[in-house]
């Protein structure tokens, strides 16, 4: 089974693809974490992300796509991978399709976890001062750079959504319920 989680940034993408990675056998899959081990190394790929992540902006797609179609293709994810933060614009979301079909493979949902915006902001302050408080801060957890993030959201990848819609992949859920609400939802949804 291969699933998309799709939402805007701090909808809780990260919480519950994890959930489901474990639940299910399936790896999980989360451009954002590939970038940021990258920047954490120092790679070449790092040291170009870390300035475009830290304005909100988006990687370029050739860069992402290549990530995604070589971490595929890796053992542990013959069982499947849960895609976290990628695709992020319809020219990803068409590549994928085109790189799982050369690999014999397809999408089997793309889940989307909707909220509404200003609880995103509240969500994301509170997740801000947690990470503060443990020393764990990321560094584009500004209100400034969420504000950037989901312009960027609304702007390159919103328009995912009907695009999957109109492949009769989508479904949603409802992201305002706890963690644990959201991840009964989603169980629904694989059941
Ligand atoms: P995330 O952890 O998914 O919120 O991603 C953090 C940041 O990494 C994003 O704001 C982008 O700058 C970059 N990023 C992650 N995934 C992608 C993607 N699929 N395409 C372009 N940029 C990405």
């Amino acid at each position: 089974m291969n699933i998309v989680l799709f939402g805007a940034p701090g909808a809780g993408k990260g919480a519950q693809a994890e959930r489901i990675a474990s639940v299910y056998g399936m790896v999980h899959l989360s451009t954002g974490e590939m970038l940021r081990s990258a920047i954490s190394l120092g790679s070449d790929l790092g040291v170009k992300a870390e300035e475009i992540i830290n304005r909100g902006e988006l990687i370029s797609d050739d860069i992402i796509v290549k990530i995604v179609d070589a971490r595929i293709d890796e053992d542990d994810c013959v069982k499947g991978v849960i895609l976290d933060g990628f695709p992020r614009t319809v020219a990803q979301a068409e590549a994928l399709d085109e790189m799982l079909a050369g690999k014999g493979l397809s999408l089997d949902h793309v889940i989307e976890i909707e909220v509404d915006e200003p609880a995103l902001f509240a969500r994301i302050e509170n997740r801000a001062s947690e990470r503060r408080r443990t020393g764990t801060t990321r560094s584009d957890d500004s209100a400034e750079i969420l504000r950037r993030r989901l312009a960027v959201y609304h702007e390159n990848s919103a328009p995912l959504l009907p695009y999957y819609r109109a492949k009769g992949l989508l479904r949603s859920v409802d992201g305002m319920a706890s963690i644990n609400g959201v991840a009964a939802q989603i169980d629904n949804l694989l059941g």
